[in-house]
């Protein structure tokens, strides 16, 4: 039997508030254990919760980004379960009024093309405290720093249908919310989490598969071979006549394999009502059109932008907006250095592996956005040459300084005196006598590939620092004589 797969996306994007979505607790990530949770969100006796407004805010900036519906009304529900973690019995979020409704993404498939994928809906709630089994021999740590936490849970339609989809789709919301700022994407520390309901069909059915939900994916490689993991499980079962049992299941890493958790069927009622104790939130349209002004670019309209504006091929102009910051670098390097296309091979190819290299990100590189586009200016206007400025470059990565100093303190300006390149031109082509009779007597299809010889021994007589396309000139003139 042939099978498809189908998946549907769950995130937990934690919102970038400096205090949690009830309480006035810093959310800061690091902290000794137990020193950020406080009353509220412990639920003690006699505490009421507030609302943050700046959660609301940045809610409403994800359901504008990817054209949603935004509600004028939504309610906080009580969402009721036992754990250790979660003193107060219950979880606030949101139910059946979320604050975004439907809404939709286009990711790129690998054979070039674009598919849409459908956001069920997004909601607000609040998170857990963490259960920390390793530090404690035989018993459970509690850390209830975490607790109110602010989270915006995205829920994705079943509309991926492979596991590279499913990345696909999580790399996208992934880079929506660093870039509009709602969220810092780290999902090592658990600020970006992504679970994935995954079943299969026969070919051409249509109606779904019994899902199983899996957990515990902490990297985007991860969610691939989770799920990977996962379809074969079921294939497996339904091939051999079996049954796939609806429940929750942790992802091991270690092992590649996903376990048991825990079965829905015999999982809690939640018992959902509206929390007594906020009312129900209402935006007015001012409040939203403010946030909708708000709004930064989004990565699709920088890459046109970018397209437009410096002539850029279009995945070079998808590669640097990929990174709101990258964008950012890369547009003060264009504006400095004049030439856009000069400066998207730049980024994309030395600075990006530099970068890479060190384990840096680009907020953390040595050589700013502006000293980057003074380089480039120099290449620009012929004053060195790509090569050399490479060498440029490493010493502006060591911190010796900004381009035009580097170049006047090592002497690398690029000779372009006609005068002085025909001097070396000559000096090359009568040391070389033997390889410029066999360049003469050649078959002129050939001769462009053997003029490399001499350009490059050129090269090497000036230091790199002639200009090649004058030498270049200069020696198919010379030559041809
Ligand atoms: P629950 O409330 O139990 O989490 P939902 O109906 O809200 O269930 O669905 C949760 C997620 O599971 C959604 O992302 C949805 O797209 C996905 N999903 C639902 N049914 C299936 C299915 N048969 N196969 C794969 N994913 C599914
Ligand atoms: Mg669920």
């Amino acid at each position: 039997m042939q099978w498809e797969t189908v998946i549907g996306l769950e995130i937990h994007a934690q919102l970038a508030t400096k205090s949690k979505i009830f309480s006035g607790a810093s959310t800061a990530f690091g902290a000794e254990p137990n020193t950020q949770a406080c009353a509220v969100d412990l639920g003690l006796p006699g505490v009421l919760p507030v609302l943050n407004e700046a959660v609301v805010r940045l809610a409403v900036r994800f359901g504008l980004a990817i054209g949603a519906e935004i509600s004028r009304r939504s309610i906080f529900a009580r969402k009721n379960y036992f754990y250790p973690d979660l003193p107060k019995g219950y979880q606030i979020s949101q139910f059946e009024l979320p604050i975004v409704g439907k809404g939709e993404l286009t990711i790129p498939l690998e054979d070039g093309s674009e598919k849409a994928v459908g956001v069920t809906r997004a909601h607000l709630e609040e998170d857990a405290g963490k259960s920390l089994h390793e530090d404690f021999q035989g018993m459970t740590g509690i850390d209830l720093n975490r607790a109110g936490t602010p989270l915006l849970e995205i829920v994705s339609e079943p509309d991926m249908r492979s596991a590279r989809e499913a990345v696909a789709y999580a790399r996208k919301i992934h880079q929506l919310v660093r870039y509009i700022g709602i969220c810092d994407g780290n999902m090592q520390e658990g600020s970006f989490r992504v679970d994935a309901n995954v079943s299969v069909r026969p070919c051409g059915q249509a109606a779904y598969g019994t899902r199983t939900e899996l957990k515990n994916i902490n990297s985007f490689r991860f969610i691939e071979r989770a799920i990977n993991f996962e379809v074969a499980r079921q294939i497996d079962i339904l091939d051999s006549g079996g049954e796939i049992v609806q429940e929750t299941r942790l992802y091991d890493a270690d092992k590649d394999e996903t376990r048991s958790m825990r079965s829905k069927e015999e999982a809690n009622d939640y018992r959902y009502f509206p929390d007594p104790d906020l009312l129900p939130l209402e935006l007015d349209e001012d409040f939203i059109e403010e946030i909708r002004a708000a709004m930064p670019e989004l990565p699709g309209e920088k890459a046109a932008r970018f397209c437009a504006e410096f002539g850029l091929a279009q995945a070079d102009a998808a590669a640097v907006s990929g990174q709101r910051e990258l964008a950012e670098f890369f547009e003060v390097a264009a504006g400095v250095c004049g030439d856009g296309r000069l400066a998207s091979n730049w980024v994309r190819g030395e600075l990006l592996g530099a970068l890479n290299k060190a384990g840096l990100d680009i907020t953390a590189s040595p050589v700013s956005a502006a000293a980057f586009g003074g380089l480039l200016q120099r290449i620009a206007d012929d004053t060195i040459s790509g090569k050399i400025a490479k060498q440029v470059f490493e010493a502006m990565w060591r911190g010796e300084g900004d381009a035009d100093a580097i170049i006047e303190a090592k002497g690398l300006k690029q000779i372009t005196d006609s005068g002085a390149i025909a001097g070396i031109v000559d000096a090359v082509l009568a040391k070389n006598t033997a390889q410029v009779e066999n360049y003469r007597n050649a078959d002129p299809a050939k001769q462009p590939k053997m003029l490399g010889f001499f350009v490059g021994q050129v090269m090497k007589a000036s230091k790199g620092k002639a200009n090649p396309k004058q030498v270049n000139e200069l020696l198919r003139e010379k030559l041809s004589g």
